[in-house]
């Protein structure tokens, strides 16, 4: 995969980023304007973040229940 900051805009929408990474990235959204667009977009438009945080709160319910 490419090591493009514009990779990061997914991941800063759902706050997985390390503080080293969070802070490079702020920086380079300030310049981005795509990624700017891009996290607007991330915000406005639910369905694939909760997709995202239903799998893992489902795979934590499996682990729950199987103990
Ligand atoms: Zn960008």
């Amino acid at each position: 995969m490419l090591p493009s900051p514009h990779h990061d805009v997914a991941a800063y929408a759902l706050g997985v980023l390390d503080d080293e990474d969070h802070e490079a990235f702020e920086r380079h959204l300030m310049e981005c304007e795509e990624c700017q667009i891009e996290l607007r977009e991330l915000s406005e438009v639910p369905g694939p973040l909760d997709a995202l945080r239903r799998d893992r709160s489902n795979s934590l319910d499996d682990d729950r229940t199987s103990h």
